[in-house]
């Protein structure tokens, strides 16, 4: 079995930076006494969380902060609300690893809202990025997912209808064919409005482009693709979903324990299986896949 890692697969830049924060954290609480807590878990990877509770790093919710202890905010951000409770508490080192292209949308949404742009969001409006980003906006603003283009279409086309000004950002994981079929219908839309304003931002995080990119390509050339990734990882589903749709033996799982039997059969009938991993799986866990699906050959 020939196995290849697709480029760019695995931790990217804002990941590795709040790892980073997060150790330096560690060492810190070890002179200092003070306990680390992670404000939400800091990255989606339940195995890394898990590996972290054992060195006594937990992760609370905001109603559960100590006093004087160490709290690190997660690369997605937090909400203004969150912030400015944290801001209330006394003693607390926070150490705050948002990423910084997840800030860069914060400034962007803050500004052009204050500016009097009502924002439209391609995200899910569930997840921690899009919370954050929301709560930075003083006006008016409509988040649609995908998956939602036709059901929320009569909701969108009012939401641009109601706005003179528009400013359409996208979640840093979204997959761009995905926004530039929004902004294609906005600006037809807009087109007969005269007088209107739409601007748009490119948003969408270079890493997730590439490793997309690069995923893609390699599961073209193999006979079956194996994505590693937390499940609840938005990156690794939109991850998933690019390599899925070139290659139909495609498994995405957070360790080899959880292929299936049959799952395994299909790969070790496989002559080339290609690898790539969201952005929040260490190297470690690529190595320990590679080291697997090589031991199947044995
Ligand atoms: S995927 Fe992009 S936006 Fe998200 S943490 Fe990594 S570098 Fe930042």
């Amino acid at each position: 079995m020939k196995i290849t890692v697709a480029d760019n697969s695995g931790v990217c830049f804002g990941v590795r930076r709040a790892f980073s924060l997060l150790e330096d954290a560690v060492k810190n609480a070890k002179i200092s006494g003070m306990k680390v807590f992670m404000l939400g878990p800091l990255i989606h990877n339940p195995r890394v969380i898990a590996q972290y509770a054992e060195k006594g790093v937990d992760v609370i919710d905001i109603d559960s902060i100590q006093e004087n202890s160490c709290v690190v905010i997660r690369s997605h951000g937090i909400t203004k609300d969150e912030r400015a409770q944290l801001d209330r508490f006394n003693g607390i080192t926070l150490i705050d690893t948002t990423c910084p292209y997840v800030q860069r949308i914060h400034q962007l949404v803050e500004k052009r809202s204050a500016e009097g742009f009502a924002v439209l969001i391609m995200g899910d409006r569930e997840h921690s990025e899009v919370r954050g980003i929301t709560s930075k906006i003083s006006g008016n603003f409509f988040v649609i997912h995908p998956t939602e283009f036709e059901s929320k279409s009569e909701e969108l086309s009012e939401f641009i209808k109601a706005h003179d000004r528009i400013f359409a950002v996208a979640q840093t994981t979204s997959r761009p064919a995905n926004y530039d079929f929004l902004l294609k219908k906005v600006r037809k839309t807009v087109a007969n409005m005269p007088g209107h304003r739409f601007i748009a931002a490119e948003t969408i995080c270079t890493a997730t482009l590439k490793r997309q990119d690069s995923a893609g390509e390699l599961a073209k050339k193999v006979s079956s693709m194996v994505v590693i990734g937390g499940r609840n990882s938005s990156n690794t589903s939109k991850l998933f979903q690019v390599v899925s749709e070139r290659n139909k033996n495609s498994f995405w799982v957070e360790s080899p324990e959880d292929f299936s039997s049959s799952e395994i059969e299909i790969l070790k009938n496989s002559e080339y299986v290609g690898i790539t991993a969201g952005a929040s799986t260490p190297d470690e866990q690529i190595e320990e896949m590679k080291s697997f699906l090589g031991s199947l050959n044995d």
